[in-house]
């Protein structure tokens, strides 16, 4: 399939960057992501893993270079080892880097099996260490289990980041706690503010906390020197000068990052967003299931490209719906 157009869209920005949500499942009910008795999809509507195979291929053959799996929880995805070592035959063939992001339940099963497939960097998303706070936020996770999963990965080899949302009321004050513990073992941390994304169970505004607030706190206790570091995705970084390490802001919220936008996700029933925060979307999955072909395919992600909107309308706002009506955990953040 080499020699297909790469994507383009009416504002010139080059797509070059798949997320894939592999699942809406997950092990865990974080409080700013899921309802505590979430509704999950229907098997039979989630796509197969040879279809997921399929359409991240059909997206590396159209100019992707980096490939994010991610969910729900992407590694409680029965044989989703299958999966990954099958998109790997990409890797240095189109595709620059696959990665995950994993709340690390279950990397102490599959540490070493992603490293083996070439999986060199995966996010990790920790929002506290403190075991009790951790329980309360995930609902259900066991931190223990985090930790041991985080320790198999590193002993791995992988390259870890940590994805901390910032929390008003629940982990405001231990920012600098986890930004010393990352740097200390030799994680990068980015900080991420809360998005308004699916009805929860709680009201948004009580935990948004915005990173402008967390940074002037922060710049208390470390010196914030800045950085031209980039990764490809929305993270502006600072370097830290007491730790060494590097610290991101993704601020969806405060600062507008869609004028150099690179990327689209799909969710794990093939609908394509073209943004994180507007409803327009494609159907992926009737073009997939149409035909053995990917010309099909190919000209319902045409049209979709064609539609990528200039940005987000991201408000929190206490009389306000969600900006879009589905969570984080189908279209994976
Ligand atoms: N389960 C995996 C995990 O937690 O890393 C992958 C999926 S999860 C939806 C991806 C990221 O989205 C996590 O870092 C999570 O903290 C973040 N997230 C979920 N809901 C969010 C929201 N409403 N606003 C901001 N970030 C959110
Ligand atoms: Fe699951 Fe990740 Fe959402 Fe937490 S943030 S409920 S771990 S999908």
């Amino acid at each position: 399939m080499a020699g297909l157009a790469p994507m383009i869209d009416r504002f010139g920005r080059r797509i070059t960057y798949l997320r894939v949500s592999v699942t809406d499942r997950c092990d865990f009910r974080c409080v700013y992501c899921m309802a505590e008795d979430m509704t999950f999809l229907p098997r039979q509507s989630v796509l197969s893993l040879e279809e997921l195979d399929r359409l991240a291929s059909a997206f590396v053959a159209r100019g992707v270079r980096k490939l994010r799996l991610t969910g729900g929880e992407p590694l409680v995805r029965r044989n989703i080892m299958s999966l990954i070592s099958s998109l790997a035959r990409h890797l240095g063939n189109g595709l620059d880097e696959l990665t995950l992001t994993t709340n690390a339940s279950q990397l102490h099963r599959y540490a070493d099996a992603l490293a083996d497939c070439g999986i060199a960097r995966i996010n990790i998303s920790l929002d506290t260490l403190d075991p009790a706070k951790f329980r309360a936020i995930t609902r259900i996770g066991d931190f223990a289990q985090v930790m041991r999963g985080i320790d198999a990965a590193d002993r791995a080899g992988l390259k870890i980041k940590i994805n901390t949302v910032a929390l008003r009321d629940i982990n405001a004050d231990e920012i600098a706690d986890l930004i010393a513990w990352a740097h200390g073992r030799g994680f990068d941390l980015s900080l991420i503010e809360t998005m308004p994304m699916g009805e929860i169970d709680t009201d948004r505004t009580d935990q948004y906390l915005p990173l402008s607030l967390v940074r002037a706190r922060l710049s208390q206790r470390f010196t914030l020197e800045e950085t031209d570091y980039r990764t490809g995705g929305p993270s502006r970084y600072v370097s830290v000068r007491e730790t060494g390490g590097r610290l991101g802001f993704i601020t969806p919220m405060t600062h507008n990052f869609c004028e150099s936008c690179n990327r689209v996700r799909v969710t794990c029933t093939g609908t394509l967003y073209m943004c994180l925060g507007q409803d327009d979307a494609a159907d992926l999955r009737a073009p997939l299931r149409a035909s053995a072909d990917d010309d099909l395919l190919h000209a319902a992600i045409d049209a979709a490209i064609a539609r990528k909107p200039k940005g987000h309308d991201f408000i929190i706002d206490r009389d306000q719906k969600p900006a879009v009506a589905r969570h984080m955990s189908a279209t994976g953040g």
